[in-house]
C-alpha cells in the first residue's frame, strides 16, 4: 500500500531532518505556474536554480489558464506574498496535448461516472486538452496578462522544458 510506504518514508524523514526554518515569502520573488506532469518532480526546480523558498509553484494539468484558479493563485502570490515576476512553464510531450476525449470518456464511465453527467459538459475543454504545448504557453501567458486582477507591471514570462534534457526555452520574455 503506497500510503503505509509514504508514512514509513515520513517517519524516516523526519527523523533524519535537520529543521530550517525558512519564511514562506518567496526568496526570488517568483511564481511559477506548470505542468503536474511527474517527470518534471524534483527535476524542474533543480534545472531552473530554483531551491527550497525561492519561489510560488502552482500546478495543474497541462499547466492550463482555462478557469479563474490559476489566476487566484498567481493573484495570491502577488498581492499576498511579495511575488513581482510570473513564468508559465509548459513541457514538451505534454500528455494533456491531442488528450484523446474518447478513451477519457470510457475510462469515467468504466469507472462509475454517470454518463449524464459526463454529458453535461464539453469534455475537451473541461479536462483542458490541449492542441500543442507551445501555443498553450503563449495563450496562458495572454490569459493572466490579460486579467483585470493582476497588475501590468508584472512581467509574465512564457518558457518552454524538455522533461528529459532539462533544457529550457523562452517563448516570450516578459520584459519586452
Ligand atoms: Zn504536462
Amino acid at each position: 500500500m503506497i500510503l503505509d510506504e509514504i508514512l514509513l518514508n515520513n517517519k524516516e524523514f523526519v527523523e533524519n531532518f535537520e529543521v530550517v526554518n525558512l519564511s514562506h515569502l518567496p526568496q526570488k520573488k517568483l511564481a511559477i505556474v506548470t505542468c503536474m506532469d511527474t517527470r518534471l518532480v524534483g527535476f524542474l526546480e533543480p534545472a531552473l536554480g530554483i531551491e527550497r523558498g525561492d519561489a510560488k509553484v502552482i500546478k495543474n494539468a497541462g499547466n492550463n489558464v482555462i478557469d479563474s484558479d490559476v489566476i487566484r493563485s498567481v493573484a495570491a502570490a502577488i498581492f499576498s506574498l511579495g511575488v513581482e515576476e510570473v513564468m508559465l512553464i509548459g513541457h514538451k510531450n505534454c500528455g494533456m496535448a491531442n488528450a484523446d476525449v474518447n478513451k477519457l470518456k470510457a475510462s469515467m464511465i468504466e469507472k462509475g461516472i454517470d454518463p449524464e453527467e459526463i454529458a453535461k459538459v464539453d469534455l475537451k475543454e473541461w479536462i483542458g486538452a490541449i492542441e500543442d504545448e507551445e501555443s498553450n504557453v503563449l495563450n496562458g501567458v495572454e490569459k493572466i496578462k490579460n486579467s483585470p486582477l493582476i497588475p501590468e507591471t508584472v512581467p509574465i514570462h512564457g518558457l518552454i522544458i524538455d522533461p528529459t534534457t532539462g533544457s529550457l526555452d523562452v517563448l516570450i520574455n516578459g520584459y519586452k
